[in-house]
């Protein structure tokens, strides 16, 4: 039976591929606790599991990247430095800490580097916005860094939220914008029986 990895189970609770993609790893600020992504082939079967590539290529990527392992090794570590930048930047904007120069400027040059691969296509009523064809094995890559400029540049990045419980990013677009889980199954909950044994205690040692 195939091994189903983690990468593809992943909650994608973040709102936007850019959180959904810094989400990939719980415990970003002291020892790692949960980490999703361990090669490239997980990012190939994350970004699978998150819409971001069609199963045609992520076939074709994961085939191309056991022809070039040397390669998709180096865009893997180049993809794990993009995701640190992009929960540094996020996790500060959801503490109200300005970003720092040096992630700005990363985040920068890798999305210039996405742009270069960006296309002007036809489509049914008009034309949108795509990115090239082929199997570049950092084509993942290019639509994550678009969509953390696009949040960062919207008036949605003051709803980035960081979950109360985990250190998990997500935009708040709740109706009365006070969301602080990640997700109920996961944090709320065991908010709630945190909360829940304190009460407890109190009770039973009064
Ligand atoms: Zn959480």
């Amino acid at each position: 039976m195939k091994e189903i990895r983690d990468a593809e189970i992943h909650h994608l609770i973040g709102g936007e591929a850019c959180l959904n993609f810094a989400d990939t790893l719980y415990g970003h600020e002291g020892a790692p606790l949960h980490e999703y992504l361990f090669d490239y082939r997980d990012l190939v079967l994350w970004s699978r599991h998150a819409g971001i590539l069609p199963d045609k290529d992520a076939r074709g990527l994961l085939r191309e990247s056991m022809r070039c392992p040397a390669d998709a090794e180096v865009i893997f570590r180049r993809a794990i430095f993009i995701r640190e930048t992009i929960y540094r930047i996020f996790a500060g904007i959801a503490r109200v800490h300005p970003p720092k120069a040096g992630d700005l400027s990363a985040l920068h040059s890798a999305w210039l580097d996405a742009m270069a691969h960006s296309r002007l296509l036809e489509s049914a009523d008009g034309f949108r916005r795509g990115w090239e064809g082929g199997f570049a094995l950092d084509r993942m890559l290019w639509p994550i860094v678009d969509s953390a400029v696009e949040l960062l540049t919207s008036e949605e990045a003051q709803s980035v939220k960081q979950c109360g419980g985990c250190d998990w990013l997500f935009v708040d677009r709740s109706r009365n914008h006070l969301r602080r889980w990640c997700s109920m199954d996961k944090c709320g909950n065991r908010a709630k029986m945190r909360r829940r044994h304190a009460r407890h205690k109190m009770t039973a040692g009064s």
